[in-house]
């Protein structure tokens, strides 16, 4: 017997002509996910695109918690459902002799019965047989599970059209596959086949789903984070910020985190007693991460914005955002509410880390923001005071610093390689 993961696509089925790029991508994902794990093709994990769905081969010297593969694999963008599957090869298990020998079924389907069986549960065995070599027919069949583990299994009763767990056994030319019920995956389109996007990325609960929703609907996400104060190379990775980035990663696959810190306009704005500031903020914030945006070959801006979630998100507000940039601004969450944001990012495992203290610089900046703000009254704002605007934005940007994560693995840049010394010709004469 063999374990495989088959994986089933949902949404990809109906893109037509992108379908192949959808899948090769989709592989691809489920491919580097699993090499992160430590499981790659070269220890035998090997990931199998058929016709309308794909497999995960695992090796039959495997070493882990197949369950702990599924959960992981169950993330990734681009899978409708997944499920485990308990695999007999027809040559081997000789499925087409006239008398097979099926004690090999009753006692998976034992095993399968003994660990799932739930108090006051209903369950049904469902059998496909696809190719009629196979002698005992397919109501045949699911009687005699039925009968297996109803006698020898705590399980009782049988609900045929709405069980709470059934067990499925399917017969093609290749092989019989058993399995239990799917597990539902995390749907959209796999990361890498819409484009990419910049998050703008705090320290609270609601940009991180931002980020995620984007990466749910294919993009490659890339994170900036403006920060209070100059992070210290080795604290970098245990950074609030960082761990967000790092689990969105290890959904997302290759995520950079920029980390720019706000000081420069920060000392700017001091003194100038001006009562627009965080609305100033925020357009600053939107010109750094636009040139950011630009250098990454970001397609646009996602913001964890909500309409009126707070006094500061106002339509007038988030408008004169807009306004101070010509990179578009996405903001996935606006039409969400607060408790349908939570439960995402307590399912994603980023409510944990998101609700550990943090200051914001939003919140430092102002404890009164204005609750309607317009383009041209803060145009003039900056022009006035503050003549050193591309100065303060290219400051903010040369203390850059970078932290890339692949599916939740640290990422080293490359180090420069020592130049080649220069080769010694002898002069010819
Ligand atoms: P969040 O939960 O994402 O912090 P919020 O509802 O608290 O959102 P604000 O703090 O007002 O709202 O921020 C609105 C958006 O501005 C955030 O979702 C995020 O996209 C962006 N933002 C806020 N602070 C920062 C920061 N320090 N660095 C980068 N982006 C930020
Ligand atoms: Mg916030």
């Amino acid at each position: 017997m063999r374990h495989r993961i088959i994986i089933h696509f949902g949404e990809l089925t109906l893109k037509g002509q992108n379908r192949r790029e959808f899948v090769k991508k989709l592989r691809q994902n489920v491919r580097k996910k699993l090499q992160a794990m430590g499981f790659g093709a070269d220890s035998g994990w090997d990931v199998v695109a058929i016709h309308d769905r794909m497999f995960v081969e695992v090796p039959e010297d495997y070493q882990t918690d197949i369950e702990t593969v599924l959960q992981a694999i169950a993330e990734i963008p681009g899978i409708a459902w997944l499920t485990h599957v308990y695999w007999f090869s027809a040559k081997q298990y000789d499925l087409f002799h006239p008398q097979p020998d099926l004690t090999f079924i009753d006692q998976l389907v034992e095993k399968l019965g003994q660990e799932t069986y739930h108090e006051g549960a209903s369950f049904a065995v469902r059998v496909k047989r696809a190719d009629k070599r196979f002698a005992m027919g397919s109501k045949a069949l699911e009687k005699r599970l039925a009968t297996v583990l109803l006698k020898n299994t705590p399980w009782k009763t049988v609900n045929l059209k709405h069980a709470d767990q059934f067990f499925y056994v399917e017969i093609s030319s290749r092989g019989l596959a058993v399995f239990t019920n799917r597990i539902k995956g995390a749907g959209g389109l796999p990361v890498s086949s819409t484009g990419r996007v910049l998050t703008l990325l705090s320290g609270g609960f609601d940009s991180p789903v931002a980020a995620w929703l984007m990466a749910r609907r294919g993009c490659n996400i890339d994170l900036i984070h403006f920060t209070a104060n100059h992070v210290r190379a080795h604290d970098l990775e245990s950074y609030k910020v960082s761990r967000i980035a790092r689990r969105l990663s290890e959904i997302a696959g290759k995520v950079r985190l920029i980390m720019v810190p706000y000081t420069h306009f920060d000392l700017a704005l001091m003194d100038k007693g001006l009562d627009y500031d965080l609305m100033l903020f925020r357009r600053f914030m939107a010109r750094v991460a636009a040139r950011v945006a630009d250098e990454l070959h970001a397609q646009a801006l996602v913001t964890g914005d909500n309409l009126g979630q707070v006094a500061s998100q106002t339509l007038e507000n988030i408008v004169s955002m807009t306004k101070a940039i010509d990179y578009p601004i996405l903001r996935p969450l606006l039409a969400y509410d607060k408790d349908e944001i939570i439960a995402h990012s307590q399912r994603l495992g980023l409510f944990e880390i998101c609700k550990e203290p943090y200051k914001d610089c939003c919140a430092l900046i102002s404890n009164n923001p204005k609750t309607r703000t317009y383009h041209d009254r803060l145009q003039a704002v900056e022009e006035r005071f503050f003549p050193e605007y591309q100065e303060l934005v290219q400051q903010t940007l040369d203390e850059r610093q970078q932290l890339t994560y692949v599916f939740g693995q640290r990422h080293m840049p490359r180090q420069p390689q020592p130049a080649e010394p220069e080769p010694i010709h002898s002069a010819k004469p």
